[in-house]
C-alpha cells in the first residue's frame, strides 16, 4: 500500500517524499495501517515505488496478496492522473462498513466510484464479494486490469480467459462490453470494446490505445464499437475455419459435439448457415457458439412445421446447462441474454418471427448442405445479406 498513518494520525503517501526524506522519516516515525492499526514497514528502494508493507504475521482485512511493484506504480500513476484533473479522488480509503479498501475512490457529483487496479490473479469469489460490497454501499466499481494481462493476437482479436471474463463492464444496455487495461511502464490505457466471442477464450473487439495524458477520466465511458462490417468479415473467416477444421484439430467437447451431430444424422459440413452466428452475450455460455446454437436449431426449430410457435422459455430450458448465471459477471448491469439475442438474429434473417414478447413462429425451413463447397458459399451469402441489411453496403 502507498499510504500509512503516523503515530500522530497523519496520513503519509511515501512516494511523495524524496529518498533522503524517507530515510529521515523512517528513523523518527512509526507507521500504522489505517485499516487494522498494526505497525507497517516503510519500503523504498531505488527500483520501486516507495510503499508500506504489513508484517508477514498480519491478519489485516485489506492486506494485498503480493501484487508487487507493477501494481503500486500503476496505482500511484492513476491517482496522480485523476488528481491532476482536479477530481475529488482519494487513495486507499478504508471503508469500515464493508471492510474494503479500494485502490482509488472518486466522488463525482452524486456518484461514488471505486477504482480497482487488478494486476494479480485472485480467487473469482473475492472479486465477486468485493463488487457486492460496493453495490451495497451504492458505489460504482470500475476494474482496470494490468496491461501485463493483455494478450493481443491480431488487430481486432485478443485472448480472454475465464478470470478476465469477470472484468467485462456493461453499464447499460446500449454500452458495448468493455475491458480496461493500464500499463504503468508505457503510461497507456488499452480499451477493448464491443466484444464478440467466436470461441471460448478468444474475442473480437475494438482495441484502442490511449496515452494517459491524452485522456481524462470521463473518456473511460466513451464507446467505440466494431463496425458491422468488421464484425461479420471477421466472423466469416472464423466460420470458414470452423467448417473445414481437420478432425485431428478437434478435441474434447468439440469431438463430443461432432458425435452428437452424427447421432442426429448430420455433420458440421451440412449444418445450415444460421448455426454459429455472433451474439454479444456469448460470454455467458459454457459452450462454443456452434454447439448451443445447433442444439437450439436441431432440437427445437428444425422439427417444427412452418407456422408453428415456440417460446423463449422453452429454448432457455433446453439450454439451461449451457448458460452461466449473471451473478458470475458482477460488472454486467444488463440482462444480456445470449439465447434471446440469437433468436433476434434469426428473426432478422427471416427464419423465425417474434409474434408477441418471447414467442416466435417458424417462417422458413432450414437449408442443409450436401457439399462443403455449397455450405461455404451459403455461409458467405448469409453474412453478406446481413451486412447489406444492416449497413446498406455491398460487401466485398
Ligand atoms: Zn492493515
Amino acid at each position: 500500500m502507498l499510504q500509512a498513518k503516523t503515530e500522530y494520525g497523519d496520513i503519509i503517501t511515501l512516494a511523495t517524499f524524496t529518498q533522503t526524506e524517507i530515510t529521515l522519516l523512517k528513523k523518527h516515525t512509526q507507521f500504522y495501517c489505517p485499516a487494522c492499526q498494526e505497525p507497517v514497514i516503510a519500503k523504498a528502494g531505488s527500483k520501486m515505488t516507495p510503499h508500506f508493507a504489513h508484517t508477514s504475521k498480519s491478519s489485516c482485512p485489506v492486506r494485498e496478496g503480493g501484487e508487487g511493484p507493477y501494481h503500486e506504480k500503476g496505482k500511484l500513476l492513476l491517482y496522480q492522473w485523476l488528481k491532476n484533473q482536479r477530481l475529488d479522488v482519494r487513495l486507499e480509503v478504508y471503508l469500515p462498513t464493508i471492510s474494503q479498501r479500494p485502490d482509488l475512490l472518486i466522488r463525482l457529483r452524486s456518484k461514488t466510484i471505486a477504482i480497482e487496479y487488478q494486476c494479480a490473479r485472485i480467487p473469482p469469489a473475492d472479486i465477486i464479494k468485493r463488487n457486492e460490497g460496493y453495490h451495497r454501499e451504492g458505489i460504482v466499481p470500475i476494474w482496470i486490469l494490468g496491461a501485463n494481462q493483455f494478450n493481443r493476437r491480431k488487430r481486432n482479436e485478443i485472448r480472454i480467459d475465464q478470470f478476465q471474463l469477470l472484468f467485462i463492464h456493461q453499464f447499460s444496455a446500449d454500452f458495448p462490453l468493455t475491458l480496461y487495461f493500464f500499463c504503468p511502464n508505457t503510461l497507456r490505457f488499452i480499451l477493448l470494446q464491443d466484444l464478440y466471442f467466436p470461441a471460448m477464450q478468444r474475442a473480437i473487439g475494438n482495441v484502442t490505445i490511449h496515452k494517459l495524458n491524452d485522456m481524462v477520466f470521463t473518456d473511460l465511458f466513451n464507446t467505440s464499437t466494431l463496425t458491422p462490417r468488421d464484425l461479420w468479415q471477421n466472423w466469416k473467416k472464423e466460420k470458414r475455419l470452423f467448417r473445414i477444421r481437420p478432425s485431428r484439430q478437434r478435441f474434447g467437447r468439440e469431438l463430443l459435439w461432432d458425435q452428437w451431430l452424427y447421432v442426429n444424422s448430420t455433420h458440421r459440413e451440412a449444418l445450415p448457415s444460421i448455426v454459429y452466428l455472433p451474439v454479444s452475450a456469448q460470454f455467458r455460455m459454457k459452450t462454443q457458439p456452434w454447439d448451443w446454437q445447433s442444439r437450439l436449431c436441431l432440437g427445437i426449430i428444425h422439427p417444427m412445421a412452418t407456422g408453428e410457435t415456440f417460446s423463449l422459455q422453452r429454448c432457455m430450458h433446453l439450454l439451461r446447462q449451457h448458460i452461466r448465471n449473471l451473478t458470475a459477471f458482477p460488472l454486467i448491469q444488463t440482462e444480456a441474454n445470449p439465447v434471446y439475442q440469437y433468436l433476434q438474429l434469426l428473426e432478422q434473417l427471416m427464419v423465425i418471427k417474434e409474434i408477441d414478447p418471447y414467442h416466435f413462429t417458424k417462417q422458413n425451413p432450414f437449408i442443409f448442405y450436401e457439399h462443403i463447397e455449397s455450405a461455404l458459399k451459403g455461409d458467405e451469402l448469409l453474412m453478406d445479406q446481413w451486412i447489406k441489411q444492416n449497413t446498406g453496403m455491398i460487401p466485398e
